[in-house]
């Protein structure tokens, strides 16, 4: 816990979060005032200095923002409809795919994702879309921060779709020039809250010559790389098949198995591979709902023994970190079939706050209430009947909070979210805009795996 009983410059603060618990890295409550200037967060301490705007919160929780280490936020379009059917959306016949959308619906689609995951106090998404060009600007104007990628992948994914693997170098070439276009153009921009990264999408979906092509670039501009690691039988087979090693064994060889990679998934791991991944520091990215929901579990207990420093995300599903949190509790507890010290709630927090904020790197600047890290909060109303009585706050934020219960968010030090409503972008327009979105592109698809409904009886 980093305490100062004065502001860090003069001046007044811009804005006192007064009279509410606050929860530190360590995982400790205690009333304190929050003072941010700029962007920054400037002052911690029981003193109550002048401030433009003070907001009296008792009753309130204040954790750092939520950082969701692996996201596509315009993948909603198979909401409720893709956990039930077995694989990931860009594997299964029968849904909708990413790449069918146009730019207004990748848009309108994505602004949705972002919206609802900064509604639920997630203030950092590392998202990872196809049409990651058209939707990064709609995405930070929400307010939320984003380490935006496009998906990068050589594969036919129309032969996927019928089972097998066809590679294609041109194609790949050109996803690396739009790759590298993507960076100059959006990396630092928002003030510095859009951030690019990489996304190689899968061991079974990129060639190797691919592989290689988005390490050097990402070494070139010193980026994260985000990818989907042994997360399925039907990956790890076909890559000991074609290359005669698994998945983890060909990244490392590769060059991508270093403290740059956040890696998805990380379900079918075998001894060998847990202990590479635990040498190599490179970042597991652990979906516990996601796999749940799909019949999986990633070995998380033994990952972490191996040293793999872990943290969250949704991935597919709904944006709320808070309810990650307690999935990984109980997938971690379910795994070693007693309650331990060793994973408790300040652990998942950790997972859920500074540990995603290292992964991409920024954990300097980001995942702890601290003077000097940006001011990235979620405001949590604890005034509630399933949050009562208050006697461990983290432990009542773990076990018994949803994203709902937020209140207020701040990302760079503004007010994006006050009361539950976003201030910087139109709530209603989104969901009738992602609505609309998706009633087209079901319409588009053949064969759905489910019958589309009849939108006019469910639209409200
Ligand atoms: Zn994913």
């Amino acid at each position: 816990m980093s305490m100062h009983d004065a502001p860090v410059s003069n001046g007044p603060l811009d804005l006192l979060i007064a009279d509410a618990t606050l929860i530190f890295a360590d995982g400790s409550a205690r009333a304190a005032q929050l003072g941010i200037r700029g962007a920054h967060i400037a002052y911690l301490g029981d003193a109550r200095p002048a401030a433009t705007r003070t907001l009296s919160l008792p009753g309130r929780v204040v954790t750092p923002g939520f950082v969701n280490a692996h996201y596509h936020a315009g993948l909603n379009f198979v909401r409720g409809v893709a956990p039930d059917c077995g694989f990931a959306p860009s594997y299964t016949p029968g849904l909708p795919q990413a790449s069918w959308l146009d730019a207004e619906e990748a848009l309108a689609l994505s602004r949705l994702g972002a919206l609802e995951a900064l509604r639920a106090g997630c203030t950092t998404l590392a998202d990872s879309f196809v049409h990651a060009e058209a939707t990064v600007e709609g995405i930070a104007q929400t307010g939320v921060r984003v380490f935006a990628s496009q998906r990068l992948a050589d594969v036919d994914f129309a032969s996927v779709l019928a089972g097998e693997r066809r590679f294609d170098r041109a194609r790949g070439e050109r996803q690396l020039e739009r790759a590298a276009a993507f960076v100059a153009r959006w990396a630092g921009q928002a003030n510095g809250r859009i951030q690019a990264h990489l996304t190689a999408h899968a061991p079974d979906t990129c060639s190797v010559a691919l592989l290689e092509d988005i390490a050097t670039l990402a070494r070139r501009h010193d980026l994260p790389i985000s990818t989907h690691l042994a997360q399925s039988t039907d990956e790890v087979d076909w890559v000991r098949q074609q290359h005669g090693r698994s998945p983890v064994e060909l990244l490392d060889e590769i060059g991508l198995l270093d403290g740059r990679l956040l890696a998805g998934h990380c379900i079918h791991v075998d001894d060998a591979d847990i202990a590479r991944l635990g040498r190599s520091g490179a970042h597991v990215v652990h979906i516990p709902l996601g796999n749940a929901i799909s019949g999986r579990i990633a070995p998380t207990r033994r990952l972490l023994d191996a040293g793999a420093p872990l943290c969250l995300a949704t991935d597919t599903m709904h944006g709320d970190m808070i309810e990650v949190m307690r999935w990984a509790l109980a997938m971690g507890r379910l795994q070693a079939g007693a309650v331990g010290n060793d994973w408790q709630p300040s652990d998942v927090f950790a997972m859920a706050t500074r540990h995603g904020a290292a992964a991409l790197g920024w954990d300097a600047r980001l995942g702890t209430l601290e003077v000097g890290r940006l001011a990235d909060l979620a405001i949590i109303d604890f005034r509630q009947l399933h949050l009562t009585p208050r006697i461990d706050p983290l432990g009542n934020l773990v076990h018994n909070a949803t994203g709902s219960d937020v209140e207020c968010v701040i990302v760079d030090g503004r007010l994006v979210i006050e009361q539950g409503r976003a201030l910087c972008v139109d709530e209603q327009q989104i969901r009738a805009d992602a609505q609309r979105a998706v009633d087209a592109v079901w319409r588009r698809c053949p064969n759905p795996l489910r019958p589309y409904p009849s939108v006019s009886t469910i639209r409200s």
